[in-house]
C-alpha cells in the first residue's frame, strides 16, 4: 500500500434504491411518485429559452422561496432551498449540530441521518423505538446535541401527532430539533403551525415524493428567519448555486398548482389504502401507513425470500438486511395499474 492511500477518507456512504433500464420494470423501491409533475412543470419546460441557461441562477432563490412562503403562510426568510432535501439535510446537520454532544435518532429510521454524522465527524446516538415502531418521546429526555427524525417515519412509515412532536420540542428547548417531513403529504400531520411557537424547530420537505420531482433535486428547510440565515451562511461557504435556474423555475411552477397537488397526493392515499388490504388478505401484517410507501411483514414467508422473487420478475421494492426489520418489505405505492401487476406477481410467489 502507497503512503498516500492511508490517507483517503474510508466512508460507509447511504445507498440509494436500486435502479435499472429494463422497459417491463415495476419500481416499487424509492418512494418516487408515479404520477407526473403538475402539467405546468411540463409546459414551462416547453417554453424554456436555452439562452438564459448561460447565466448564473439566482442564488437567493427568490421566487420559490416567495412561492413556498406564500403556500405555508410564512415570511420568505424563514424559506431554505437546497438540491433536494438530501442537501438541506446535509447543511442543517452542519449548521446546527456542531457540539460535541451526541445528537439524537430513532434506532430505526432514514439511513443517511448516521452517514452524515460519520462524514461530519457529528457524534450521535441512537434512539430505540418502542416494539411496535412507535417512536417513545421519553427516550428523547437525555442530554444532546440535537434531536432528528422523520415524521412520518421511514421505513417503518408510521406518524406521530403534533402532540408528541410538542412534548418532544417542550423538552429538548436547548437544541435545534429537525423534523423531516420528506412524507408529511400523505398524512395529515405537518409541524408548520408549530413554527410560530418554537424558535429552535426546523422543519424539512422536499418536492421529490409528493410533487413528482425527484429527477429535479429541490429540497427546503422551514423555520425561524434567524436558523434560515445560518442555514445559507453554511451554503454560501461551499456552494452558492446549489438550485439551478431550471429546478427553480419548476418548483415555482409546482407550489402555485395546488389543485394537482392534492389530487395526486389523494390518488396514493387511495391506492395505499386498498393495497394495504390486499397485502393483508394475502397473510401480510402491515404497519398503519401515513406515507407513500407499505411497511409490511408475512406470516410465513421471508422478506428477502418474496424481495428475491418479486426481483427476478423485474418488480422492484426495498429490503433492508438491518436488525429488527430485516424481516419487513418497503413497498412504494405505484399506480393502480402498477400495483395490479405487483399483486399478480405476488400472489404467484405466494
Ligand atoms: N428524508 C427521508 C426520510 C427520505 O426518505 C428521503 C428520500 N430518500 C429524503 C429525506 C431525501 O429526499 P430528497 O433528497 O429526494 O429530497
Amino acid at each position: 500500500m502507497k503512503l498516500w492511500q492511508e490517507k483517503l477518507r474510508k466512508i460507509d456512504p447511504y445507498v440509494p434504491g436500486e435502479q435499472s433500464d429494463a422497459p417491463d420494470l415495476v419500481k416499487l423501491n424509492a418512494n418516487e411518485n408515479p404520477y407526473p409533475p403538475s402539467p405546468r412543470v411540463q409546459a414551462l419546460l416547453q417554453q424554456t429559452d436555452t439562452s438564459g441557461l448561460r447565466l448564473y441562477p439566482d442564488a437567493n432563490g427568490r421566487n420559490l422561496r416567495g412561492a413556498l412562503a406564500r403556500h405555508f403562510r410564512l415570511s420568505t426568510d424563514q424559506v431554505f432551498l437546497g438540491n433536494g432535501s438530501d442537501d438541506v439535510l446535509a447543511l442543517a446537520f452542519q449548521a446546527f449540530f456542531a457540539s460535541d454532544q451526541p445528537i439524537l435518532f430513532p434506532d430505526i429510521t432514514y439511513s443517511f441521518y448516521p452517514v452524515w454524522c460519520s462524514l461530519l465527524r457529528v457524534p450521535f446516538e441512537r434512539v430505540p423505538l418502542r416494539d411496535d415502531f412507535t417512536i417513545d418521546p421519553r427516550a428523547f429526555d437525555r442530554p444532546n446535541g440535537g434531536v432528528i427524525f422523520p415524521n412520518p417515519n421511514a421505513p417503518t412509515s408510521l406518524g406521530v401527532g403534533l402532540d408528541v412532536i410538542e412534548d418532544i420540542l417542550r423538552h429538548n428547548q436547548d437544541c435545534i430539533v429537525i423534523i423531516d417531513e420528506a412524507y408529511v403529504d400523505f398524512s395529515t400531520c405537518s409541524c408548520v403551525s408549530l413554527l410560530g411557537k418554537y424558535d429552535n424547530l426546523v422543519i424539512v420537505q422536499t418536492m421529490s415524493k409528493s410533487r413528482s420531482l425527484a429527477g429535479l433535486r429541490i429540497g427546503y428547510a422551514l423555520c425561524s428567519a434567524e436558523l434560515a440565515s445560518v442555514l445559507e451562511a453554511v451554503k454560501n461557504s461551499y456552494n452558492s448555486y446549489t438550485m439551478d435556474s431550471i429546478a427553480l423555475a419548476c418548483g415555482t411552477a409546482s407550489v402555485e398548482d395546488d389543485a394537482y397537488f392534492r389530487e395526486t397526493c389523494a390518488k396514493i392515499i387511495a391506492t395505499r389504502d386498498r393495497s394495504a388490504g390486499q397485502l393483508r388478505a394475502l397473510g401480510f401484517t402491515v404497519l398503519p401507513s401515513q406515507t407513500n410507501f407499505l411497511f409490511a411483514t408475512h406470516q410465513r414467508r421471508p422478506a428477502e425470500e418474496i424481495f428475491t422473487a418479486l426481483k427476478a420478475q423485474n418488480i422492484f421494492v426495498r429490503y433492508f438486511r438491518q436488525p429488527k426489520i430485516d424481516n419487513y418489505l418497503r413497498i412504494t405505492v405505484g399506480t393502480d395499474a402498477e400495483m395490479n401487476r405487483f399483486f399478480t406477481a405476488l400472489g404467484q410467489i405466494l
